[in-house]
């Protein structure tokens, strides 16, 4: 079986990687000049969440109903960007009735779990590093701190002494959840599979899917590239080449989140856990670096208001580490990403035969992209998948 793969980010990747430990032969079509120049280029993600966050989160009638003119918690949008994309808007809505959420919350803790499990094997067996944190702490609001059971400061600076300037936050929660790096990882992925011999056929643009007798047989991309099936896991350029109907009447959405990398001065205590901010902004510690990145943002980066956005993950970076970095200094960058309304990622069979997607992951196109790259590999192959049903297609109506 020879599989062409459509995209060579993070998804792309690790679906080559599946595939490849499955036994078929793989050749991956990238439009850029190089792999990994798209979102996944720099970001970061969680490892292990066992509460994974929900793009469309619990919602009663009422907050559903305002809901559909603006949103500023969850996925964030004002009243021009829902109109803009009204039918995904509505279909979000639809996801966070309460008795959807309910049978959501436990497949989410599934898909983290089972994509842990799969990263850190992959990462212990070709050697790659993850550039783990070592959990997770969320500053807690100061009605929270009533209600939850929160660690105090002082009980945080004896595993976090980087912490020391947070005097303002009246408690702390300690998640398990570590952070790894999205782009380190992709990169070391990229040099192993051509280290392989994976043909990575840079800038080829595959323009659309070749099909004969209504079957896909590869791609045109300044030329025809053929294989026995074709995996499009284009990331934001999926869409564009998905046949119309492929996927039924499934609606995506691009949303967009901002990031800042920061150079740590040498002197700054050493940074081991990754912060997360209320309103879920999150600095994550990566080696000589940190990485704040902010909340989702509902459109393109040129729709949403990425300069707050920007100014929001400095204050936050300089209120936790006042004396860790030159704040003037830094790099702003925000990044856009397709969703599916329940905010899990499609993996599996379209209704074109031949043709498989690996797409929409989201806010979790990361943290599950283990586990669906093997629900992608193991439907192009014809075999069962334990996530194969939830992540199909099917579920979206
Ligand atoms: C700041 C930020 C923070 C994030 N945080 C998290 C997080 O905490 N948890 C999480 O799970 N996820 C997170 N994500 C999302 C996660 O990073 C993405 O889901 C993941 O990187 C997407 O990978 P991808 O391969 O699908 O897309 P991309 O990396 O964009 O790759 C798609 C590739 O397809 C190529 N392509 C497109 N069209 C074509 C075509 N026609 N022909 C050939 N090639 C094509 C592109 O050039 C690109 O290289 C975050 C993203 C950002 C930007």
């Amino acid at each position: 079986m020879h599989v062409i793969v459509v995209g060579a980010g993070l998804t792309g990747l690790q679906s080559a990687l599946s595939l490849r430990e499955k036994g078929a032969e793989v050749t991956l079509v990238e439009a850029r000049r190089a792999p990994c120049q798209g979102a996944s280029y720099s970001c970061a993600a969680t490892l292990g969440d066992e509460t994974p966050e929900q793009l469309a989160p619990e919602a009663g009638r009422l907050a559903r109903l305002r809901a559909m003119k603006s949103s500023d918690e969850g996925l964030i949008y004002s009243p021009g960007t829902a109109l803009r994309y009204a039918a995904f808007v509505s279909a979000l809505l639809q996801n966070r009735a309460p008795e959807k959420t309910e049978s959501r919350r436990a497949l989410l803790s599934q898909l983290s779990d089972a994509s842990a499990a799969l990263l850190r094997e992959r990462a212990e067996r070709y050697g790659f590093d993850l550039q783990e944190s070592a959990g997770t702490f969320t500053v807690l609001t100061a009605e929270e701190c009533r209600t939850h059971k929160a660690v105090a400061l002082e009980d945080i600076l004896t595993i976090e002494p980087s912490l020391y300037a947070a005097q303002d936050a009246c408690g702390f929660l300690l998640s398990r959840a570590a952070t790894w790096s999205v782009s380190y990882y992709a990169k070391q992925l990229k040099e192993y599979l051509i280290a392989t011999g994976v043909p990575v056929l840079s800038s080829r643009e595959a323009e659309s899917v070749l099909t004969e007798d209504g079957r896909a047989v590869g791609v045109s991309a300044g030329g025809e590239i053929r294989g026995d099936a074709v995996l499009l896991a284009a990331g934001t350029g999926a869409q564009a080449l998905l046949p119309e109907g492929a996927l039924g009447g499934a609606v995506f959405a691009p949303i967009t989140r901002s990031l800042f990398n920061i150079e740590l001065n040498g002197a700054a205590h050493r940074i081991r856990h990754a912060v997360r901010d209320p309103e879920g902004r999150i600095a994550v510690p990566l080696n000589a670096f940190l990485r704040i990145m902010g909340r989702w943002h509902l459109g393109t980066a040129e729709q949403c208001p990425v300069n707050d956005e920007y100014k929001a993950l400095w204050a936050f970076g300089i209120r936790l580490y006042p004396e860790t970095a030159d704040w003037s200094q830094g790099r702003y960058l925000s990044q856009t990403v397709l969703s599916s309304a329940d905010g899990l990622p499609v993996a599996g069979a379209t209704r074109v035969p031949g043709l498989f997607v690996n797409m929409a992951g989201g806010i979790h196109g990361a943290d599950f992209s283990s586990a669906a790259a093997d629900a992608a590999a193991d439907a192009v192959l014809g075999r069962d998948n334990a996530f194969g049903p939830d992540l199909a297609f099917t579920r979206l109506g």
